[in-house]
């Protein structure tokens, strides 16, 4: 392996400072979460079962398929740990089926009720740049892959984008979700969000 190529390592003193963030990894691109979560020099555990959670001090729910996510979720036993994580304020971030595992018919983490599949007879997939209240830095390029729409939500919920009048993006707290991927595309405001959301956590206790 090329010097460039290699990781640089954490010196011991460093690790207080840096994020454990887990990245549920039952199925689907937790991968490219994790590469970019990497990239922003955070630690990251791929999570499986419930004791790779121990630590974490924010999580990302990645997309792929809900409904595999859901049986994976039931066999591990992870429903009820990742429902403690969130109660605790450990800050998510749910992408494309990442948002559908946190609604009510899910892990019922936030106040919303998804649709699957939401954009056109064809469940077409394309990018766009959303225009995203509360992310500094102008619109975000977003890929919909069989996306989802948020069709209901509560008063905590606040919609933060939508696309053809289909809510795409919304935050509960320290809960943020996005029916598209950005973490395929180079622009990683987003987890740094979710950084910026651990470090602040991390300061209040
Ligand atoms: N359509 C998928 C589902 O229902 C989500 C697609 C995605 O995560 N890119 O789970």
């Amino acid at each position: 392996m090329a010097a460039a190529d290699r990781q640089p390592s954490t010196p011991a003193g460093e690790q207080g400072r840096t994020a454990l963030v887990g990245v549920l990894a039952l199925q689907g691109d937790f991968e490219a979460h994790a590469r970019v979560l990497g990239r922003l020099g955070a630690r990251v555990v791929a999570v499986r079962v419930p004791a790779d959670l121990d630590g974490v001090q924010a999580l990302v729910l990645p997309g792929g398929e809900s409904t595999t996510m859901t049986l994976g979720v039931e066999r591990e036993g992870l429903a009820e740990p990742l429902r403690a994580l969130a109660r605790d304020g450990v800050p998510l971030l749910g992408s494309c089926a990442g948002l559908i595992m946190l609604d009510s018919e899910h892990l019922g983490l936030m106040d919303m009720r998804a649709d699957r599949n939401a954009f056109g007879r064809q469940i077409r997939s394309f990018e766009a740049d959303i225009e995203m209240d509360e992310l500094p830095g102008g619109p975000i390029r977003g890929i919909f892959i069989r996306a989802p729409q948020i069709a209901e939500h509560g008063p905590e919920v606040r919609i933060l984008a939508t696309v053809e009048g289909h809510a795409v993006a919304a935050r509960q707290g320290d809960m943020l979700v996005v029916s598209f991927h950005s973490e395929l595309t180079g622009d990683d405001r987003l987890h740094v969000w979710l950084l910026q959301r651990a470090a602040e956590r991390r300061a209040r206790r």
